[in-house]
């Protein structure tokens, strides 16, 4: 059987924003790990839902209320199926994968962490699946150490066995590096992990855009991820995680939509997942993730993921090409990420001349210094390919590139 060719002209036209030039060049968007662009799909499900259904969910005795809660859990039942979810209220709405990590770490974290348990986290991991660890961790007299990350960016396996004993009570691992675009062996660390009866979350803000996720055949226990990383809007996210864990769990926030009954003598909660969902919720945004995995449920998605393989292959052989540039990241197995330094040169530099030629890409420590600084470095330029980026992008890239070294070397 042959493959066809995935058709990036047609999927580009998707996107509306693609459509524009930039400080007098065409657009190449590269900054697709920060955040995605968002198809006519997406944008037109949350005008729709402003034009139209605008209302509060769950609470309401008129149409539009009706209108707007069906959309809403509709959307619940949307992204639960494309996660393999086992039931849909296992599927809880937060404001991303930030806030996800801190309701796990709040809620779980504060409840079971006692003095002497131990949280590890890979040494590249984004600061949002560190600094919640840290923060109950030091309420609760628990420890949080790194599991250790090879000079290619790959999580060493060996050092992280040695380090699981009885006091591991978490493991927290990104599915897929924001900085280095590792793809790290998440089923592998989630059974050694249960093994050692740690518990396992995976922060998967950077796997979900790029292929299919199944948390079942994953195994793990909290998959947390964005929808603005997955073509939807910004402002909202899922926490999905096993049901026993989240019924055992306690509320993170207090208010409305959380409970069940209120009154001075005591107040009783909902069940789940409202348990967890305090507050009027972004359902403008919920809709327009559910959009989002309309979306791309109805493309291609093995095509996108091997046209994204070849865009960083092809990226990957023009950057050995470049004096004094050095991709940081070389891990075997990569999502579409492309991080370097150019010798003498400040990544912010080199990001601004880009920016001048049409070209955006990010510059930095993206959010994980701790493995900018085993590096030695102070951060990175990343060029971050999604589905809708084109091989003459990536020789744009390029030619920018040697056009930027001219001006500062
Ligand atoms: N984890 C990883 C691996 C990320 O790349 C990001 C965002 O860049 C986050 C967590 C935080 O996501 P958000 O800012 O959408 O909460």
């Amino acid at each position: 059987m042959s493959i066809e060719a995935f058709d990036v002209e047609k999927v580009r036209k998707d996107f509306p924003i693609l459509q524009q030039t930039v400080n007098g060049a065409p657009l190449v968007y590269l900054d697709n790990a920060a955040t995605t662009q968002k198809p006519n799909a997406v944008i037109d499900a949350i005008s729709h839902y402003y034009r139209h259904d605008n209302s509060n969910v769950h609470r309401g005795a008129h149409t539009l209320a009706d209108r707007a809660t069906a959309a809403f859990e509709g959307a619940r039942q949307k992204v639960a199926s494309f996660i393999n979810a086992q039931t849909t209220d296992q599927v809880i709405w937060t404001r991303g994968t930030t806030e996800a990590i801190n309701l796990v770490a709040a809620s779980w974290g504060r409840q079971q962490l006692k003095q002497g348990d131990r949280i590890l986290v890979s040494a590249m991991e984004h600061h949002s699946n560190i600094v919640p660890w840290q923060m109950v961790a030091q309420a609760c007299g628990a420890t949080v150490e790194a599991i250790p990350v090879d000079s290619s960016g790959t999580i060493d396996l060996k050092a992280y066995t040695e380090l699981l004993d009885e006091h591991v009570r978490l493991v927290a691992v990104g599915h897929v590096s924001n900085a280095l675009g590792s793809v790290n062996p998440v089923i592998e660390i989630t059974r050694l992990a249960h093994e050692a009866g740690a518990l396992v979350l995976v922060d998967g803000a950077q796997a979900v855009g790029h292929w299919p996720v199944d948390v079942q055949s994953l195994g793990c226990d909290f998959y947390v991820f964005s929808a603005h990383k997955l073509f939807g809007p910004t402002g909202v996210g899922v926490l999905y995680g096993k049901r026993d864990l989240l019924e055992a769990m306690p509320p993170y926030q207090g208010g409305g939509e959380m409970i069940e009954s209120v009154s001075f003598k005591g107040t009783t909660y909902n069940k789940l997942p409202y348990k967890f969902e305090a507050g009027t919720p972004d359902i403008a945004g919920v809709i327009g993730l559910g959009a989002a995995v309309d979306y791309l449920n109805a493309m291609d998605r093995a095509g996108a993921a091997r046209h994204e393989q070849a865009l960083l292959e092809y990226a990957q052989k023009k950057a050995q090409g470049v004096s004094g540039l050095r991709v940081i990241g070389t891990a075997s197995h990569k999502a579409s990420v492309l991080s370097f330094v150019l010798d003498g040169v400040h990544p912010a530099d080199l990001g601004t001349l880009m920016d001048q030629q049409g070209i955006a890409v990010r510059t930095g420590n993206h959010c994980a210094q701790p493995i900018m600084d085993q590096y030695g470095i102070p951060g990175t330029v990343r060029a971050s390919f999604s589905f809708y980026n084109t091989f003459e992008e990536v020789d744009r890239l390029f030619a920018a590139l040697e056009k930027a070294k001219q001006f500062l070397m």
